[in-house]
């Protein structure tokens, strides 16, 4: 009796327990980019800090600009920056700068255009109310506000507003560490000649940069041959530093089947998905660290990549959305699946043509090609086998 399938959804939620969620570290701000906030972050300061200025212009008490034309003598110089402003006597202007801090005594500030720009004697040309061009301390956040709630993913705009706060680090879940294993034989690197039976590694490339492109950091191993020795000497190094083994090959139902040869009865248990492509899974923990194998083909790494790994990745980081945005589209062409597999198709998705995907490449799961000018997968569930052209269908946008 074969052993029955395992849903795609049960295998993407082995990988992500298996992977977990990365340790909190206070982060230097600048290199938060892209993570999540893991605590709420509360304002340690008033944003801005000072009553300042929203123009370049002359402070004034707005009292002593009622009648205009009206000459007062500049009794200071206010640039941005200057942290020992006298304070301001009746009668008087001081000229300032956006962003200088507003003298003690004045409420408004007349913008220099409506002014003769004076140094000694500046003649103001317009009266102006209390409060004009006059930024408050703390309009734009309170002492002890709540500004960003964890869970918040760090943008410019977020990193900004923590920085403006005086923030130097933040508290980030830290990114997951990757050690991305190509087995085979057959594989060379780039400038090596090609020998019949040999091919160019390319996995090893797709897999490193996926990890990278969802927040994590890979280490590559790109030419392990197929042999247990040599694939053992090759990880053992690494088993401390990482957070997860990543490998691609080797977990067929062939000879020479080096992952499964070597992880077999050590933790790492091998399966069989009910996908297309990418059915031979195998997950598991070899001494203590998460290693899921996906199958060689590059489609099929490809797939399994996408359908549980990114998602573990992302979970890892704390990202609450681990899936990739999906939209329902019509197919342009009739296509066939397997019965009880989800099957995923390479698209190419185009909204202005009318929200049409086309199938690219075919089923075959060693079309590097059509993967490349992908830019979904069309997911066909379990229980469809036929699509006629015109069905709708779930497309999840790979960009
Ligand atoms: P395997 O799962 O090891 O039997 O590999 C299945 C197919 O994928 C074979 O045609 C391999 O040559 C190919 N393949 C495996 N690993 C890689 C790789 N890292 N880069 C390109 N092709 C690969
Ligand atoms: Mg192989």
């Amino acid at each position: 009796m074969p052993k029955p399938l395992t849903s795609v959804a049960e295998h993407q939620a082995t990988v992500s327990g298996l992977v977990g969620l990365m340790p909190v570290r206070a982060t230097p701000i600048a290199e938060c980019l892209g993570l999540v906030l893991a605590e709420d972050l509360v304002a340690p300061i008033p944003l801005p800090p000072f009553d300042n200025s929203a123009m370049d212009g002359y402070a004034v008490r707005a009292a002593d600009v009622v009648a205009v034309p009206v000459v007062l003598p500049v009794a200071q110089d206010i640039p941005a920056g200057k942290t020992d402003v006298a304070p301001l006597e009746a009668g008087t202007a001081h000229r300032i700068m956006t962003g200088a801090p507003l003298p003690a005594g004045s409420d408004a500030v007349v913008q220099v255009e409506h002014t003769d720009g004076g140094t000694d004697l500046v003649e103001l040309r317009f009266s102006v109310p209390a409060g004009t061009n006059v930024r408050r301390a703390a309009d734009d956040v309170a002492l002890g506000a709540t500004v960003l709630r964890a869970g918040r993913v760090l943008g410019p705009a977020q990193l900004a507003l923590a920085g403006a706060l005086g923030f130097g680090e933040l508290p980030v879940r830290r990114r997951p560490r990757v050690l991305v294993l190509s087995t085979g034989s057959e594989l060379v690197g780039p400038g090596e000649p090609l020998l019949p039976g040999q091919i160019y590694e390319s996995n090893g490339l797709m897999l490193a940069a996926g990890v990278r492109e969802a927040g994590g950091e890979a280490e590559l191993l790109r030419f392990v041959p197929d042999d247990v020795e040599a694939f053992h000497a090759a990880i053992e190094p690494h088993l401390a530093d990482v957070d997860l083994v990543l490998t691609s090959g080797g977990v067929s139902a062939g000879a020479y089947e080096v992952v499964k040869d070597a992880f077999t009865g050590r933790g790492v248990e091998f399966l069989k998905v009910a996908m297309q492509p990418g059915g031979p899974q195998g997950a598991g923990r070899y001494q203590g660290v998460a290693v899921a194998t996906l199958p060689g083909n590059p489609v099929s790494a490809q797939v399994s990549f996408e359908v549980f790994v990114r998602p573990a990745l992302l979970a890892s980081m704390g990202f609450a959305v681990v899936e990739r945005r999906s939209a329902r589209a019509r197919i342009s062409t009739s296509i066939t699946s397997p019965a009880g597999r989800t099957q995923f198709r390479r698209g190419a998705y185009d909204a202005e043509s009318g929200e049409v995907v086309t199938p690219v490449g075919g089923p075959g799961s060693h079309l590097l090609s059509a993967l490349a000018i992908a830019n979904c997968l069309i997911e066909v569930p379990e229980a469809t086998t036929e699509l006629a052209a015109g069905d709708l269908v779930t497309i999840r946008y790979l960009d």
